[in-house]
């Protein structure tokens, strides 16, 4: 079992403190660390930076409740990483196949702008995390943030591996994991990135055509075919 923030977790007082305003102001929502999504020994590990505020802070799920979410789940169903309809609720029965989702900053940020001590902080929970997996084949990362807290994760320096979109860096990790994987860059699937067309879902497409391949499943659109 890896190791987890507690809900009350106080290691980065910036946010403790916007966590306690929050709840003031959302008392019936989650407002706390934003666990991982997804079975506990994924092939396909996705991570992002930090909970949007009304996103998985709202509902406790990555990604869940947000735009980013809708694109980003559309596409692990469509994929056959994921089963069922995904319905911006945490109670809403979507399964995951092989995939998690987790985030580099478990908790959220003002401005959704984690600061590097933050994320240095919570890089703890998110190594212990990855070091509980045994056949992690593939992570994807979610923007520059998460490709460089996923670097030092793996024991490696950021200048080591140059972040672009739908890159592939073969990575032997240093530490948190005894064997190696792929890690593969895209553009996060925010909604400015997608409004401003820095990310399209040809793009994205192409990024789960790479994962699904280095998973051991065919590219292309799993569900859609089956
Ligand atoms: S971001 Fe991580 S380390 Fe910081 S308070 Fe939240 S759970 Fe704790």
């Amino acid at each position: 079992m890896y190791k987890k923030p507690e809900t009350d977790c106080r290691l980065c007082p910036r946010l403790a403190e916007f966590r306690d305003e929050n709840r003031e102001k959302f008392p019936d929502k989650f407002n706390a660390p934003v666990p991982g999504f997804g079975p506990d020994d994924p092939e396909l590990l996705i991570v992002g930076l930090a909970p949007g505020l009304r996103g998985a802070n709202f509902t406790g799920r990555p990604f869940t409740g947000d735009y980013a979410g809708d694109f980003l789940y559309d596409m692990l169903v469509e994929y056959g990483f994921a089963k069922g309809v995904y319905d911006k609720r945490p109670d809403d029965g979507l399964e995951l196949i092989g995939a998690r989702i987790t985030n580099g900053v478990k908790c959220v940020p003002p401005q959704n702008k984690p600061v590097g001590a933050e994320i240095n902080t919570c890089r703890d929970f998110l190594e212990s995390e990855i070091a509980s997996y045994g056949n992690l084949k593939a992570i994807i990362a979610l923007g520059t943030i998460a490709h460089n807290t996923l670097l030092r994760a793996l024991g490696h320096k950021q200048s080591a591996f140059k972040f672009g979109h739908a890159a592939l860096h073969e990575i032997t990790p240093e530490k948190t994991l005894d064997y190696p994987v792929t890690l593969i860059d895209s553009y996060h699937c925010s909604r400015y990135n997608t409004n401003t067309g820095r990310l399209t879902e040809d793009m994205f497409r192409n990024i789960f055509d790479i994962a699904a391949g280095l998973c051991g499943r065919d590219p292309g659109r799993q569900a859609a075919s089956s």
